[in-house]
């Protein structure tokens, strides 16, 4: 692998605002990189393959599971697997920056482990689970049922938050932004 730089990864139940938080540190002059990850889920509206995901068929991404192509993946959703290529990690790294991950709580953890102090583990969590599903509602972007399915997947991550170096709740999205940024500046110095 390429000259190896530090990790910062991020989780949160669906709605709980990570990628809002997300986009403010890629503007804000840390020198982080988003990590592209693969997925065999199909591509949005507005989606680019090589820039939200690495759009991959089923059957590529098997076969880059049975070459060990992967750092980690998950089945996150049924049927949907993502994953992080060491070859993404390589290409960050390659230009000296530092990785910024967006992973569900599973990956979270296991990249943690891989990566030990190279890697600093953020939680976001959301004020309540009433108010999760209020901003979900509000974002306007899934049905009832959708939304009722992340609620209840947000419930079980949220029992997972304390495997993270550090639990940032979500309440004030401007204190939540400076709060996490705060930390990531003291981890990479
Ligand atoms: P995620 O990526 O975790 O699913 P989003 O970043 O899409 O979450 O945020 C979910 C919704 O909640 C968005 O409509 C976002 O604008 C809104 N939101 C994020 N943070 C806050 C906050 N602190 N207070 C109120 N609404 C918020
Ligand atoms: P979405 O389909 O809404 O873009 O993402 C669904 C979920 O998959 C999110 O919780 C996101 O953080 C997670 N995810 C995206 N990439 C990866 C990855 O490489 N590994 C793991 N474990 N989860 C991922």
């Amino acid at each position: 692998m390429a000259k190896e730089g530090k990790l910062v990864i991020i989780s949160a139940p669906s709605g709980a605002g990570k990628t809002t938080i997300v986009r403010s540190l890629l503007g804000s002059g840390l020198n982080l990189e988003f990590s592209i990850s693969a997925t065999t889920r199909k591509k949005r509206e507005g989606e680019k393959n090589g820039r939200e995901y690495y759009f991959l068929t089923p059957e590529d991404f098997r076969e880059k599971i049975s070459r060990d192509e992967f750092v980690e993946w998950e089945e996150v959703y049924a049927d949907h697997m993502y994953g992080t290529l060491k070859c993404e990690l390589e290409r960050i790294w390659g230009k000296g920056s530092n990785v910024l991950f967006d992973v569900d709580a599973k990956g979270g953890i296991n990249l943690k482990r891989i990566f030990g102090e190279m890697a600093l583990s953020i939680f976001i969590m959301p004020p309540s689970v009433e108010e999760l599903k209020t901003r979900l509602e509000k974002r306007g972007t899934d049905t009832h049922e959708k939304i009722a399915m992340r609620v209840e997947k947000a419930k079980s991550e949220m029992a997972f938050s304390d495997q993270f170096d550090r639990i940032i709740i979500n309440d004030n999205l401007h204190q939540a932004i400076s709060e996490v940024q705060k930390q990531i500046e003291t981890f990479l110095s």
